[in-house]
């Protein structure tokens, strides 16, 4: 979180650039991190993120005349919103489009507005910026009179990414950044949306994400590979034991006793799927009892898992992942996100986490002569108005 002296220096730079007026409203919107549950969003399964102590700022005013007027702080970039042609454009604003275009249809036509944008949210690097921005323009759609639950703010912002800038992306990320909640992490099941929150009861740990700053050059292609190799998956395994709706839905046991049939491709996916859809509960569990030693095994077994069965992983992942869990105080490490590039999350002891820091970024570099950035949080707020001023 930026300080408040920061966030009130911003509105005399929000007056400078668009003039004095009417009220200015402040939101915010965190980034986000998954702790466990990879590739399991798609396959109904469950998903255990949390809001990062990081986040996109937005200070807005609604306006008489259009265009909407938007700058980025972050890009120092402007970009307008005609609201008689809201189509892509290919620029950064084009999720903001989206926000808009899908939020009037469920409010009616909205009065323009001057935006400006900025924030300690790292950009493209897997902590999920876009949800944020998305987000935090979708909460904001209250000061030009669009209340919506925040279920209707994860939709919109949702067909803002998938339908309107055109990144297929499950439902996790808005999710998590909408409804999260300080000192929890959210356990949801992306089947029938239904969510919990599971308080962070390991005081004395932090999560460390390690940024691997390697590009995501496969990750499109191996991840609609993917889908289509569990939808094979889970058409087979039907065959066997009766109709299932994802792959989620098959137990343990159930798949041990159909597995045999499977190519062995398909059968390693769906292993991955089936058992990493268990771990995700058995977290929730850990977290909620304070056991940390458990939690850090699972997430060990997570990136495995995503390693060996599901290939997503890369050597960079495992040798961030592999240094990670060599330092002391260090309980738990996996890679998070679709994987191919991206970022590794750790479960580090308070105690341990200076010398991590220390000694982490010279060993990656060792090993891969990439550098890797780390963001320390806990679970931090959800999206939220912050206050007025005038
Ligand atoms: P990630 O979500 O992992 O950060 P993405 O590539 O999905 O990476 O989304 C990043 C994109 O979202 C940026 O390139 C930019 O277009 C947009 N974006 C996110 N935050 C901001 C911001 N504060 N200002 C301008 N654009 C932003
Ligand atoms: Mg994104």
């Amino acid at each position: 979180m930026l300080e408040e002296s920061q966030i009130s220096q911003k509105f005399l730079l929000f007056e400078e650039r668009f003039g004095r007026g009417e009220v200015i409203d402040a939101y915010y919107a965190p980034g986000r991190v998954n702790l466990i549950g990879d590739h399991t969003d798609y396959n109904g399964g469950m998903v255990l993120p949390l809001a990062i102590e990081k986040g996109t700022y937005l200070l807005i005013r609604r306006t008489e005349l259009p265009p909407c007027r938007l700058y980025s702080a972050n890009l120092d970039l402007e970009a307008r919103i005609l609201t008689s042609e809201l189509e892509p454009k290919g620029d950064w604003a084009d999720y903001l489009r989206g926000v808009y275009k899908y939020s009037s249809e469920n409010c009616g036509t909205l009065p323009p507005f001057d935006a400006y944008y900025f924030g300690d949210l790292p950009l493209e690097s897997g902590l999920s910026s876009s949800a944020s921005i998305e987000v935090v323009t979708a909460r904001a759609m209250n000061s030009l009179g669009c209340a919506m639950s925040p279920a209707d703010e994860v939709k919109v912002a949702w067909r803002a990414e998938n339908e309107f800038v055109g990144i297929p992306c499950g439902i996790m990320d808005q999710y998590a950044v909408a409804f999260a909640e300080k000192g929890h992490c959210l356990l949801l099941n992306c089947e029938n949306m239904e969510h919990r929150q599971v308080p962070f009861n390991i005081r004395d740990c932090v999560l460390v994400v390690g940024n691997t700053g390697m590009p995501r050059n496969l990750a499109e292609t191996e991840y609609r590979k993917r889908r289509l190799e569990c939808g094979e998956a889970l058409e087979a395994l039907s065959a066997r034991l009766g109709p299932r709706t994802c792959l989620s839905n098959v137990s343990v046991k159930e798949f041990e006793s159909a597995r045999w049939g499977l190519p062995d491709l398909l059968a390693r996916r769906a292993e991955h799927v089936i058992y990493e859809n268990v771990r995700v509960e058995e977290a929730a569990r850990c977290l909620q009892a304070g056991d940390a030693r458990t939690l850090g095994h699972l997430m060990n077994r997570s990136h495995e898992s995503l390693r060996d069965l599901y290939e997503v992983s890369t050597h960079e992942l495992d040798a961030l992942q592999r240094i990670s869990l060599e330092q002391q105080g260090v309980l738990g490490s996996r890679m998070t996100g679709a994987g191919f590039g991206g970022c590794v999350v750790s479960l580090v002891a308070r105690e341990g986490l200076e010398r991590y820091l220390r000694r982490t970024p010279g060993l990656y570099w060792q090993a891969t002569h990439e550098e890797a950035e780390f963001t320390v949080t806990t679970p931090g707020d959800g999206a939220r108005r912050l206050r007025e001023a005038t």
